[in-house]
């Protein structure tokens, strides 16, 4: 499936694509930026954790990259 036809972590359509920085657990310094398309329902998890950032798998994901 090329990319942008699904949610980044869901396979619904996604609403928009966003720029996130995400990090392992252990090492919050080393953060990693990239952009991802998101459904409505994952964006308004992302935005719901804020500053804290959202666990998830290996990583936690935080929108915006700063
Ligand atoms: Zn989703």
């Amino acid at each position: 499936m090329a990319d942008g036809d699904r949610c980044y972590f869901c396979t619904q359509r996604p609403r928009e694509e966003i720029a996130i920085a995400r990090w392992h657990p252990e090492e919050p310094d080393e953060q990693e930026r990239l952009t991802i398309h998101l459904c409505g329902k994952h964006m308004e998890r992302l935005q719901k954790a804020g500053q804290r950032g959202w666990p998830q798998k290996d990583y936690v994901y935080k929108q915006g990259f700063w």
